[in-house]
């Protein structure tokens, strides 16, 4: 298929409103980048992601250089592309504050209790990377060398969350889906306790799902 910039473009602003609306990137927090031929489609800095339009999208190399466009791009570009350096099999990036996601990196607690079937099916433990300044290289290292580890996501400490997938569409599915996990869990804490789902039970889900 034709690779078309524009059609990506569209495709980071779809995606971006979709994740402000969800109440999972509020005010100007965030960034989103999508991998293309030319180089890397990445928010610029300082936006809202409700409210951006096609100018607010900048083109970028794998060393965070502008190619084109006339903003700033965004402040933790550098963080996107140790991801992409890291992960071939990674095209889309989105990394957001949501506060609910959020709450585990402020109680400074990976994610790692199998209370769904769906998140059990793929994860043992969302790691938690230890607090660096936001928007700087030692955050952004930390973050390739999770990635690198396999790790398709990860809580940054006091931040926000970062994750990778192939597409942009599959990057806000997973998102939603640890956002629905998150509130699902602080909900069963407030009407008693969140009870889990046990080795057994694990294991069959996985046996279920998983084709070798
Ligand atoms: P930018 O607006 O520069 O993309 O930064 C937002 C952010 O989330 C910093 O961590
Ligand atoms: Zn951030």
């Amino acid at each position: 298929m034709q690779f078309s910039e524009q059609g990506s473009k569209n495709d980071i602003l779809y995606w971006s409103k979709r994740l402000y609306q969800k109440d999972m990137s509020p005010s100007t927090s965030g960034n989103i980048s999508l991998k293309t031929p030319e180089g890397i489609l990445i928010t610029s800095s300082g936006v809202c992601l409700n409210d951006m339009n096609e100018d607010d999208i900048v083109l970028i190399d794998y060393d965070g250089n502008v190619i084109n466009g006339t903003k700033k791009p965004s402040s933790e570009k550098i963080m996107h592309t140790e991801i992409y350096t890291k992960r071939d099999d990674i095209n889309a990036i989105i990394h957001c504050h949501c506060p609910l996601i959020t709450a585990f990196c402020v109680a400074q607690r990976p994610i790692n209790k199998p209370i769904l079937p769906d998140f059990a099916l793929i994860y043992d433990e969302i790691p938690l990377i230890p607090y660096y300044c936001p928007s700087t290289i030692e955050l952004a290292e930390a973050v390739g060398i999770c990635f690198e580890k396999n790790n398709n996501v990860a809580l940054l400490q006091n931040h926000g969350v970062v994750l990778g997938a192939d597409t942009l569409q599959n990057a806000f599915y997973q998102i939603e889906s640890l956002r629905a996990y998150v509130q699902t869990y602080f909900g069963a804490e407030v009407i008693s306790s969140a009870k889990y789902l046990n080795k057994k039970q694990v294991a069959e889900i996985r046996q279920r799902y998983i084709k070798k």
